[in-house]
């Protein structure tokens, strides 16, 4: 396998591999939260995201969502179809919580009556502002039927996550995806991670939190959580 490293994100570096149209992901065990400002180096954190990651990707490819997921490669890495990140963090939110319950002072953990979808402009210099599909066409970041397409699959994605974690004794409160423009076609396609990182799971019974928050907040031990929040996942379908 190449080696040539096309990028290094907060979490995970992308290397080219001997095939165009595919990419491999390497998962790093560095942790950041607000923006970066906060930093960590937490041994075994790359493979526990790696490992979820993977996992979910699989069941989602397997339920007809489609997605740049290949396959797992080793621990720490997974093969990837070759994209162009659509530069938005698309937010999907069932339960109040982080910059939803502060923004409009809404309880954490409050159900809400109809999930919501939120679009923010993935631009670390500008904070990941929220934006709204005016902007969003304005900018060209992404025109009408790309909308409706990622809409569309970020409510699919929301389906099946909320079957598989209810089905462990989970809650999902919220999560963040990414989209990309495959190299080969065009096609959109989810993207990224699905990860602890990058998702809110609370224990159903207790409200424990099982997710990066434990990072955020400093409430809990990451590794223990993630490991755990794996094997949970192991018995899922
Ligand atoms: P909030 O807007 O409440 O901070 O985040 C909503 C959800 O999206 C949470 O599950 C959070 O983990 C995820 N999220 C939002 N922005 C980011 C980001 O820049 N990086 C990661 N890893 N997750 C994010």
């Amino acid at each position: 396998m190449s080696s040539q490293m096309l990028y290094e994100g907060k979490a995970k570096k992308i290397f080219k591999t001997e095939d165009p149209s595919t990419l491999l992901v390497r998962y790093k065990d560095d942790a950041t939260a607000f923006n970066g400002k906060k930093k960590a180096v937490i041994p075994g954190k790359g493979r526990l995201n790696n490992l979820i990651s993977s996992k979910l990707f699989d069941v989602l490819n397997r339920k007809g969502i489609n997605n740049h997921f290949v396959k797992r490669l080793s621990d720490n890495e997974q093969l990837v179809k070759a994209v162009e990140i659509i530069p938005l963090e698309v937010v999907v939110r069932n339960i109040a919580a982080g910059s939803l319950s502060r923004r409009l002072g809404i309880e954490e953990g409050t159900p809400l009556k109809r999930s919501i979808i939120e679009f923010y402009f993935k631009d670390d210099a500008l904070g990941d502002p929220m934006i709204n599909d005016d902007h969003i066409r304005m900018m060209d970041i992404a025109d009408d039927s790309d909308l409706v397409q990622i809409r569309q699959t970020a409510q699919d994605v929301n389906r099946v996550l909320k079957e598989i974690f209810d089905g462990i004794g989970v809650l999902l409160v919220d999560f963040k995806l990414e989209f990309g423009k495959l190299k080969s076609n065009g096609g959109i396609v989810l993207a990224d991670e699905i990860s602890p990182d990058t998702c809110r799971l609370w224990d159903k019974a207790t409200h424990e939190k099982l997710d990066k928050d434990v990072f955020r907040q400093d409430i809990g031990d990451l590794p223990q959580v993630y490991e755990k929040l794996l094997e949970r996942l192991e018995d899922a379908q």
